[in-house]
């Protein structure tokens, strides 16, 4: 047993829809939210300490649905990293946990990972070895031989195989199972396309049989059309990217609570800096040519009501992502949503983490200025809390 915390600022996020409380406070204890309140109304036990950030905001952590944590480094790219060691794998996966964290991100979803070293570095977190968010992982991808991602995933062929490759994700440690059903952006050989289906519909039905056995869920790579259609055929939970999700899919999409995470950022990324940054061509020239599409698929998500999060797949990012969302309609503090609790129920439905609600788990974020009119705000948290542990304090001066 920690003493209570009182974290009291201009402003609190608060509740599932994130609705300000003007001079607000949340009260903590052992790691999960007790209060939330105006900072006046609180009752606050004896020996509870005290963190004070007057214009400044709290609002929870910051959810990534789809984040390999490698960052933009060639173990992200093609399969460059594949000749590397297992060992500069994960230490390169736990340098960018721990980025990811100080950015105030405090839960990750890590769909595919090469030979499951995700769940590795978890374990070394579990333990105290290393500082990172709290991670929903997938261990290997599962993917065709020659298929898209083959680099964070495992090459499986005709419904006995990928049913083997499922269980064998499960029996590592996996909390869901991610598929590639498509071709992708970040080609792996030359004539991928995004277009393209790869595992069919009874490879993809064998995988969510063993999830929907252990009481898992399916997430599928999908960009182009057949590909969706095979993977909601097929009965997963999400669809990554949607590039050309229909209207027809997107309906079926609502009606059945398949979620959505469409990485809106990472393509536009891709297609606008990715010469910069010094990617190959190829996915430039892809990227470029599926913006507008993408744009209206996204546009048909909304218009049907499918419940869509924050992906960022390691050239988007969390605050480009959210301010994607504005540009179609959406208002800050519904983005933010999308980015925190419904980001947090696509990863681990059911999860009670991803909004300033008593019983929660208290991640937390405080962020210099007000994100509902400045999503920029967001871009350097002053303090980060995971499980109502202080994770990142950049301000000294806040003791009341
Ligand atoms: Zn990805």
């Amino acid at each position: 047993m920690t003493a209570p915390i009182l974290i009291s600022a201009g402003c609190v996020l608060a509740g599932d829809d994130l609705d300000p409380i003007v001079d607000g406070a949340v009260l903590i204890r052992d790691g999960v939210i007790d209060a939330v309140g105006t900072a006046t109304g609180l009752g606050v036990p004896p020996g509870t300490a005290r963190l004070s950030f007057p214009g400044m905001t709290i609002l929870p952590g910051l959810v990534d649905c789809h984040d390999h944590l490698l960052g933009r480094s060639r173990f992200g790219e093609g399969l460059d990293g594949l000749t590397e060691p297992d060992g500069m794998w994960a230490t390169v996966f736990a340098h960018y946990s721990r980025l990811t964290l100080a950015a105030g991100v405090t839960t990750v979803r890590v769909p595919g990972m090469h030979r499951g070293i995700d769940l590795v570095v978890r374990r070394a977190m579990r333990e105290g070895f290393l500082a990172g968010p709290r991670m929903v992982c997938a261990g290997e991808a599962i993917t065709m031989t020659g298929g898209h991602g083959l680099g964070a995933g495992i090459e499986a062929d005709g419904p006995a195989e990928c049913t083997r490759a499922a269980r064998r994700q499960l029996a590592a440690g996996a909390d869901f199972i991610k598929v590639m059903a498509s071709g992708g952006v970040g080609t792996v050989r030359t004539g991928e396309d995004p277009t393209h289906p790869e595992l069919t519909v009874e490879e993809l039905a064998a995988v969510v049989g063993v999830a929907n056995s252990a009481r898992k869920y399916v997430a599928a790579h999908a960009d182009g059309v057949e590909g969706i259609e095979n993977a909601l055929q097929a009965g997963v939970h999400c669809i990554e990217h949607g590039i050309y999700l229909t209207q027809l899919q997107a309906e079926f999409m609502a009606n059945n609570g398949v979620k959505l995470v469409p990485t809106l950022s990472t393509m536009v990324n891709i297609a606008k800096k990715g010469a910069q940054w010094g990617l190959s061509a190829e996915w430039v020239r892809i990227a470029d040519g599926i913006l507008d599409v993408h744009r209206r698929s996204f546009e048909a998500a909304l218009r049907a009501g499918v419940c869509y999060g924050t992906g960022t797949d390691g050239y988007g990012d969390m605050v480009d992502e959210i301010t994607e969302f504005t540009t179609y309609g959406i208002s800050a503090q519904r983005a933010l949503r999308a980015a925190t609790r419904d980001s947090a129920q696509i990863a681990s439905p059911g999860a009670k983490f991803g909004a300033l609600i008593p019983g929660w788990s208290a991640d937390l974020l405080v962020v210099d200025g007000d994100p509902l009119t400045d999503l920029a705000a967001l871009r350097s948290p002053v303090l980060v809390m995971l499980e109502g542990a202080v994770v990142k304090d950049t301000a000294a001066a806040h003791c009341g």
